[in-house]
């Protein structure tokens, strides 16, 4: 008899919610991670009464009403709606491809006049069926989005030339003829109150967590502590890269605290010129309207810039590189996870898949359900 039923390895939003649903089941879990902290790449700090999202922008979304109604056990939501906005040298457009954005670009009024505009462009590119990222923009919205708003932004974040990324990536964002700066198409959207942090820690509540644990450096020793293993790192990385290494982006953050009470005026600037060195900057308090949990204004500010690089061992992985060739890659990893009875692999990183919180979210509740 090994001392716990399960050993959940990351403390990231998968773990959590694996950790929460076999505890309520009545298994005994065992949460490892090793970073200081709880919530992965969720994590939210405090810094200056404004809840810092240390890895990068998280918003929640999501059409899955299941989903939804699961994270209101753990977090109240606020009423935040992404509306971020570009900066192409100077140039500012609004996001996502919407009315405004048509207006800003060619001075047009009708969504008539804004699709005849794109229609001459999509006509002019000659696709007809868009076989990578390049073309799907240019078919979806044109030469002169694509060139402003789309190829300097993608190939800085991606490290990779628009025509040899796969096309589902820009099919994220919607283009609408409405005047319509959402940018997500999502039935529910907002923060949760309190943090990242916040909402996680009630999701592990009353379950052991270790902090500081790596896993793999003492594999053995912690195979021996439970029945079986729901691994959420990097699968390539579980296998030692024994079949080579897949690819992953990173990102670096240059954070600051600022003494004045505004920097941007919205939460989300991306600067999608190719000369500008990071992706986009964050200004954290308008995620929460810059207020503190009291409603008072808060005097100061934190800016985040962001910077895209591609990953190497000792990097922290943040998006899988879903092209052809990682994609046959994780295919024979894929085959070697299966022959592993006691481990199950999930999230973002275990799955190699470009998951939103909510797809981790609704990922792990399907796995237990098939237990
Ligand atoms: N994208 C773009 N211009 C922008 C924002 C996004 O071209 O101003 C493209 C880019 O290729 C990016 C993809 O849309 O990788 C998806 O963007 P999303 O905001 O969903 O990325 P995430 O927030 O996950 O980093």
């Amino acid at each position: 008899m090994k001392p716990y039923d399960y050993l959940i390895v990351g403390a990231g939003l998968y773990g959590a919610v694996c950790a929460r649903e076999l505890t309520d089941a009545g298994k005994t879990c065992l949460v490892i991670d090793k970073r200081e902290h709880i919530a992965g790449n969720a994590y939210t700090e405090r810094v200056e009464g404004i809840h810092v999202h240390r890895y990068g922008a998280h918003i929640f979304h999501t059409n899955n009403s299941e989903v939804w109604d699961y994270v209101q056990r753990f977090a109240v939501f606020n009423r935040f709606i992404n509306t971020p906005v570009a900066n192409w040298k100077g140039e500012i457009y609004s996001l996502p491809f919407n009315m405004y954005t048509f207006r800003q670009m060619w001075g047009v009024e009708t969504p008539e006049e804004a699709s005849a505009k794109i229609e001459e462009q999509r006509k002019a590119a000659g696709i007809t069926e868009p076989k990578n990222l390049e073309e799907q923009a240019l078919s979806l919205v044109g030469r002169d989005i694509y060139e402003k708003l789309i190829k300097g932004y993608t190939e800085k974040q991606w490290g990779r030339p628009c025509d040899q990324l796969p096309a589902f990536i820009i099919r994220r964002l919607p283009v609408r003829y409405t005047f319509d700066n959402n940018y997500f198409d999502a039935l529910y959207q907002g923060i949760p109150v309190g943090g990242y942090t916040k909402m996680v820690a009630g999701m592990l509540d009353g379950i052991e967590v270790r902090l500081g644990e790596d896993y793999l450096a003492g594999k053995a020793k912690w195979d021996g502590m439970a029945e079986r293993v729901i691994y959420t790192g990097p699968i390539d990385a579980y296998f030692g890269y024994c079949l080579g290494s897949l690819e992953y982006r990173s990102v670096r953050f240059e954070t600051e605290a600022l003494d004045s009470p505004d920097f941007q005026g919205n939460a989300v600037v991306n600067y999608t010129d190719a000369e500008t060195p990071w992706t986009r900057i964050i200004e954290h308090k308008w995620f929460e309207f810059g207020k503190d949990e009291n409603g008072n204004d808060l005097p100061k500010t934190v800016i985040s810039r962001e910077y895209s690089s591609e990953w190497k061992p000792g990097d922290e992985p943040y998006y899988p590189v879903n092209d052809e060739k990682n994609g046959r890659l994780y295919a024979e990893y894929r085959k070697l996870a299966d022959r592993e009875q006691k481990v199950v692999f999930g999230g973002r990183l275990g799955e190699y898949r470009y998951y939103d919180m909510d797809q981790v979210i609704a990922a792990a509740l399907n796995m237990i359900k098939g237990l």
